[in-house]
């Protein structure tokens, strides 16, 4: 069994969030902690947040997945992009603490030209600067595509980053099947193959989570654009063996599909009848 569902606004409050889930039929879900173009990020009700988390244990929801905005970039060539990826990852880990032990997710970052071997450096110093003993939340780096300079888009990168890191036994990784189809893992024709490479350079201890998108290019084409489940280049017999693979139970699979509400209702219940 897997927990499935999908990313949700946070506009109505984390309460609402639980709610429409329920409805939605699935059993986790994700949100932006801020604005994904950056910006301010509102105040937490802790009223409002202690009935989401009523709701997560009644209904057994799998571990949620806050992402990051998706402005923050720890390694931009631009010093003052760099320190306000710094604030923002900063606050957001702060207020992450009044939801504990759930997942932040966050995008490596781009090196926007300075090449991966500085950008690893300055990802790994923004996550010293912090991570802190004490902290319940979970840090995950997110696979990426290797779209323009993105880093992350090797599971070596990513590697790279976690043995920088002091505190990394608060650190994890979130798999993007678009994302590692894209930078060139074939997780339709060798996913076995896939998953040993992962546990081989990463390990699969490290794996928390797994954004569940079809693509819309083809292996290794560094592009990063998701497909509805089994009509992209992974195709549903392959999406569905991802969702079977018995080392990928019990993770929280976050469809970022292009859909509206009812595509991501439909999407949710075709996992659900896998998992029967
Ligand atoms: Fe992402
Ligand atoms: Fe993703
Ligand atoms: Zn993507």
């Amino acid at each position: 069994m897997i927990n499935i569902g999908c990313h949700l606004s946070v506009t109505n409050g984390y309460e609402a969030m639980g709610h429409q889930m329920m409805e939605f039929g699935g059993n986790t879900f994700a949100w932006f902690t801020r604005n994904p173009r950056g910006g301010r990020a509102k105040d937490i009700d802790p009223a409002d947040m202690s009935k989401l988390q009523e709701i997560l244990k009644n209904e057994h929801f799998g571990k949620l997945v806050a992402h990051a905005s998706y402005t923050m970039n720890l390694c931009s060539s631009k010093p003052e992009t760099r320190a306000n990826a710094l604030d923002m990852l900063q606050q957001d880990l702060q207020r992450m603490e009044q939801i504990p032990g759930q997942l932040y997710n966050f995008h490596p970052g781009s090196h926007t030209g300075q090449g991966p071997e500085i950008a690893i450096q300055q990802i790994s110093d923004g996550l010293n600067k912090s991570l802190w003993p004490k902290m319940q939340t979970t840090v995950l780096l997110e696979t990426m595509a290797g779209k323009g300079s993105e880093v992350g888009k090797t599971f070596e990168e990513l590697r790279e980053i976690i043995d920088r890191v002091e505190l990394n036994d608060k650190l994890g990784v979130c798999l993007d099947t678009c994302h590692v189809w894209d930078g060139g893992y074939d997780v339709a024709g060798d996913l076995d193959g896939v998953l040993t490479e992962f546990d081989k350079i990463i390990g699969l201890d490290r794996l928390k989570a797994i954004h569940f998108n079809d693509s819309k290019n083809e292996c290794g084409a560094a592009k990063d654009r998701h497909e509805k489940l089994g009509q992209g280049c992974i195709g549903m017999d392959a999406m569905k063996r991802i969702a079977m693979h018995p080392v990928l139970q019990n993770l929280p699979f976050i469809l970022e599909t292009p859909n509206d509400d009812q595509g991501y209702i439909e999407e949710i219940a075709t996992v659900n009848s896998w998992m029967k």
